[in-house]
């Protein structure tokens, strides 16, 4: 199959850009899927893919995923994302800083930002070849941390969804199952156990979740066990494809909300969460905190408009859940409608001549 066909396959990505230098070791490709809203701003993984197929499969999947993310989450903003394809023990100066030599080249068209394998510093040696990277050090005017803006917009995701599924947004009295109280968990917890819910909490990591169940005054489970708490809310934390076809059946929740990338393990499992009447926020909807923290560092970082833009993720989440009501879709699918539709009327007037703007 040609190159051409296999964009086309993957959704019809506008650029493929494949980045090589012998000298620095890098092999890197960048995949900028839309940008009608804006520049394709996305991650840069560093995996040691088993080819070079993978990766491209890998890039293509989620710079797709970002174009969604970012036009649901009301940011003028496209999708992109990067890989460089290696070893951990293969990253040098020379590797991040002509990978910025490539990024430049692109004239803004891509932005960067740290993701799986790759670090702040990292990003600073992207920083001295380019200004078009995001997630620098807070002393660089970066955003630092963006998972407590991410925990805010799960918190407001899941203040909406608990209001269609139960009547009311509070917290107050509902019981919430917790997987993972990582950074984004932890956060989370707080905002929870502040609007007065009944927390059951897990993790693998044994101390910290004795520290922060003591701390909240929350029952902990096993790892294994959390998806039989008997609950209002579950609320994956932790990492992806939590709702499969093991998981599902034990599931006695009523909403599915967290900030966990990727939790339907396949589109199928969607579908069935609304055949059992339980109501799943789309993970992509709810967990934009993090790139809305980067996009308003790209405007000069204020961590009160990061907050305020983040709190639209309860609008966001209803209007997502009033799609799926009104077409009778689920969920996923209104989350995608809800995105495509933003593109197709913002794409619409950008057509026309206004005086060269
Ligand atoms: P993290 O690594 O800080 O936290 C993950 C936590 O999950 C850890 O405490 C880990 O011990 C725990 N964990 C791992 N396996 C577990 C298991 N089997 N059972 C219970 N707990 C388990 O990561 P994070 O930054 O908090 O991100 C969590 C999820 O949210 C990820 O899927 C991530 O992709 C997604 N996400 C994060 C952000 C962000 O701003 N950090 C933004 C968007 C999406």
């Amino acid at each position: 199959m040609g190159v051409f066909d296999s964009m086309v396959r993957e959704d019809g990505h506008e650029q493929v850009i494949f980045c090589r230098n012998e000298a620095a070791g890098l092999r890197a490709i960048i995949a900028i899927h839309d940008t009608t809203l804006g520049p394709a701003l996305g991650g840069c993984r560093m995996w040691d893919y088993a080819s070079e197929d993978e990766a491209l499969t890998d890039v293509l999947r989620l710079a797709r995923g970002m174009t969604y993310k970012a036009a649901a989450a009301g940011l003028n903003l496209g999708g992109g994302k990067a890989v460089i394809i290696g070893k951990r023990d293969q990253k040098s100066e020379a590797m991040f800083r002509v990978f910025g030599r490539f990024i430049e080249s692109l004239n803004g068209r891509y932005i960067t930002a740290e993701d799986v394998g790759t670090t702040v510093h990292d990003m600073e040696n992207i920083f001295m070849e380019t200004k078009y990277v995001t997630g620098v050090a807070p002393a660089h005017g970066g955003s630092g941390d963006p998972s407590p803006v991410t925990a805010f917009g799960v918190f407001r995701g899941m203040q909406a969804s608990a209001a269609a599924a139960f009547g009311s947004e509070s917290y107050q009295g509902k019981r919430v199952a917790l997987q993972g109280l990582g950074n984004v968990g932890s956060h989370l917890l707080k905002h929870l156990a502040e609007d007065g819910a009944v927390l059951t909490v897990t993790d693998i990591d044994k101390e910290r979740c004795d520290t922060l169940a003591k701390e909240y005054g929350c029952e902990v489970v096993s790892p294994e066990a959390i998806y039989d708490v008997d609950c209002d809310v579950f609320s994956p934390n932790a990492f992806g494809a939590v709702i499969n076809d093991d998981t599902i059946k034990r599931l006695k929740c009523k909403v599915v909300c967290g900030g966990a990338n990727n939790q339907l393990k396949t589109d199928r499992h969607g579908i069935e969460l609304g055949e059992r009447e339980i109501l799943y926020a789309p993970d992509y909807v709810v967990n934009a905190g993090g790139l809305i923290n980067v996009y308003v560092e790209m405007e000069g970082y204020v961590r009160e408009r990061a907050l305020r833009m983040a709190s639209g993720i309860y609008q966001n989440t209803e209007r997502v859940i009033n799609i799926s009501r009104e077409q009778g879709i689920p969920t996923y699918e209104a989350a995608d409608r809800f995105a495509e539709e933003r593109i197709e009327k913002i794409g619409q007037i950008k057509r026309g001549f206004f005086g060269g703007i």
